[in-house]
């Protein structure tokens, strides 16, 4: 089945797996920006990954079929630095005009703080003010429930915001209906070891339906799996559920929120390559 990777930081991930994720099905995929493993100095740095994610990767990722989309901001991490975070939010729009970048993302909150806040909010003024959609990051563990509250309010609180045109993003089960209740999309990643597994997400969708939904491997440098998506498809086959059902998640919903973006191309459908002739 072909399917849309709505959250992968391919950047931290060998050529080998776009090669899997392509044998698997994988036709497109958006890899938002993220934190580098430590936290970086100065802006000129931030160039050089915006010019990365807007260059090497789309093009690594056509190697293999796959459509590759980008999003841009400085990490909740590294946005407890203000005067980091206003030079970063300052070179930004220079990057927004080209051809695989979807919008700001993905900026969130990671310890909650009153830094952590305010870049969040200068992220979203920059997105109104250039009119691009918004892909957001909440907090793992204990910080999960609080931050999403947060993020949730302050953007339910601005006007100018269209929640149909926002992803938020790593739900679980105490923060999917908060997030689909307010109208945002939501996204539910999935991971080997921690946090939501194929099998959580699949009572996710049997609890809550299909609508505003998708589903990601969010695979990172750190334990993580680029063929989640592909588990999750046999998890729900698994269970029972039909084609059409899987399909909607997994690609005509990611198509559905992404089409809101100036940028995105309906993806080539590809049939399996591992399927026998
Ligand atoms: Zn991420």
């Amino acid at each position: 089945m072909n399917y849309i990777d709505l959250h992968a930081h391919m950047i931290s991930r060998t050529t080998d797996d776009y090669e899997k994720m392509a044998l698997s099905g994988c036709v497109a995929l958006t890899e938002p920006a993220f934190w580098a493993g430590y936290d970086r100095r100065s802006a000129d740095v931030f160039a050089d990954y915006f010019n990365h994610l807007t260059t090497f990767e789309p093009a690594r990722a056509a190697q293999y079929g796959i459509d590759h989309y980008t999003w841009l901001c400085l990490n909740p991490k590294e946005g407890e630095d203000r005067e980091l975070a206003r030079q970063v939010l300052e070179i930004i729009p220079e990057f927004l005009d080209r051809p695989n970048v979807l919008g700001i993302g993905e900026i969130g909150l990671n310890r909650v703080t009153r830094n952590e806040l305010a870049t969040f909010k200068d992220h979203v003024d920059l997105a109104v003010n250039h009119d691009q959609t918004i892909h957001i990051h909440t907090p793992h563990l204990e910080d999960k429930y609080k931050g999403t509250k947060v993020i949730v309010e302050t953007l339910a609180a601005d006007s100018r915001v269209d929640p149909s045109r926002v992803m938020v993003d790593h739900a679980e089960e105490h923060t999917v209906g908060m997030i689909l209740g307010n109208g945002f999309w939501t996204g539910l990643t999935l991971y080997p070891v921690t946090k939501t597994s194929p099998g959580r997400a699949v009572d996710m969708i049997e609890r809550y339906g299909t609508e505003r939904i998708c589903v990601a491997s969010a695979c990172d440098w750190g334990p993580s799996d680029p063929l989640a998506v592909p588990r999750f498809i046999m998890e729900m086959r698994r269970r029972g559920h039909d084609e059409a059902l899987i399909r909607t998640i997994v690609y005509e919903n990611p198509i559905a929120f992404l089409s809101q973006s100036a940028h995105f191309r309906q993806p080539r459908e590809q049939p399996a390559v591992a399927a026998a002739s």
